[in-house]
């Protein structure tokens, strides 16, 4: 497998969507303080940049949800919070890097759900809306792609390639 030669999003098309996507998440949420719940490890840049670019207070946790080997999902979602504020009552924005089946995003959302949220959002910064398996819909979405499989900025393939600051389409070498 090889990178994409250009980026398929690149950090100057990342900054200026995370910002407008701050932007209408701080006038959503405007008098509230929001968790900003990231789901490691793929969001990890994703909540650094949102987080910098909000105009709101918010509270940042990290959870860690697992599905994922090599690129087929195994359809089993083990969500892990082990967070140290109390969720009950607080509107949290999930922040996603990817939406694929919905598997992830909507197990997790039942986890919290149980937890007594006040409120949750789902904040993705990537959507494959045509790999959809379960109904998820994101709230606030970054970009919405088509059917490849992508790197960088937080996302993975088996661990590599989290550091790269563009996100790239990962192709099976010719
Ligand atoms: P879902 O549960 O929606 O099928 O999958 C969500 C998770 O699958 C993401 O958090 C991510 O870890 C992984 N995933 C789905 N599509 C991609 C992709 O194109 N690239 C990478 N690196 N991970 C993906
Ligand atoms: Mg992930």
């Amino acid at each position: 497998m090889k990178l994409s030669n250009e980026p398929l999003i690149t950090e100057e098309a990342l900054r200026e969507r995370i910002g407008a996507l701050a932007e209408e998440i701080s006038r959503d949420y405007a008098n509230r303080k929001p968790v900003l719940l990231g789901v490691l490890k793929g969001a990890f840049h994703f909540v650094s940049d949102l987080a910098r670019a909000m105009r709101c207070p918010v509270e940042i946790e990290f959870i860690r949800a697992a599905s994922y080997a090599g690129t087929e999902s195994t359809g089993q979602v083990r969500v892990e919070l082990p967070i140290s504020i109390s969720l009950r009552g607080r509107d949290v924005i999930l922040v996603e890097d990817i939406l694929d089946t919905g598997r992830t995003a909507s197990a997790i959302r039942a986890h919290l759900q149980s937890q007594g949220t006040a409120s949750i959002a789902l904040c993705t910064l990537l959507d494959k809306p045509s790999r959809r398996v379960v109904p998820v819909t994101a709230a606030y979405t970054g970009f919405s792609i088509d059917d490849h499989f992508v790197v960088g900025y937080g996302l993975d393939y088996n661990e590599r390639y989290r550091e790269l600051a563009a996100v790239y389409i990962l192709q099976p070498e010719a």
